[in-house]
């Protein structure tokens, strides 16, 4: 992208040249917004790419949504294996809520 030159537009204006000055400034205007938009479309893919990073940080997503992180919420005794180490971990997500029962049996970790 070529942006106008500032100096170009001042000796354009001392020249007299007053319409190829106004072309410049059109131009130049121009390429502030196209800039802009450029960098409001950047600072969006760096929140998310920043988003998807503490996510990753955090733990597992949502079997379901893919969106949440996965946050074990209880974790105790299975009721009827509870007394073989046999653990009954339950899951939530943070987006949306689901929740899901695990079994946890360490002798098969
Ligand atoms: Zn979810």
């Amino acid at each position: 992208m070529e942006i106008p030159n500032i100096k170009e537009i001042f000796e354009l204006i001392k020249k007299g040249a007053t319409i190829e000055a106004q072309q410049k400034i059109i131009e130049l205007k121009e390429t502030i917004i196209s800039l802009q938009e450029e960098n409001l479309k950047l600072k969006g893919e760096n929140l998310s790419l920043q988003q998807q990073i503490e996510l990753s940080e955090k733990g597992e997503r949502c079997p379901k949504c893919r969106k949440g992180i996965w946050n074990l919420i209880k974790s105790e005794p299975h009721s009827t294996f509870g007394r073989l180490g046999v653990l009954e971990r339950t899951y939530k997500c943070s987006e949306c809520g689901f929740t899901e029962e695990h079994i946890f049996d360490p002798h098969k970790e």
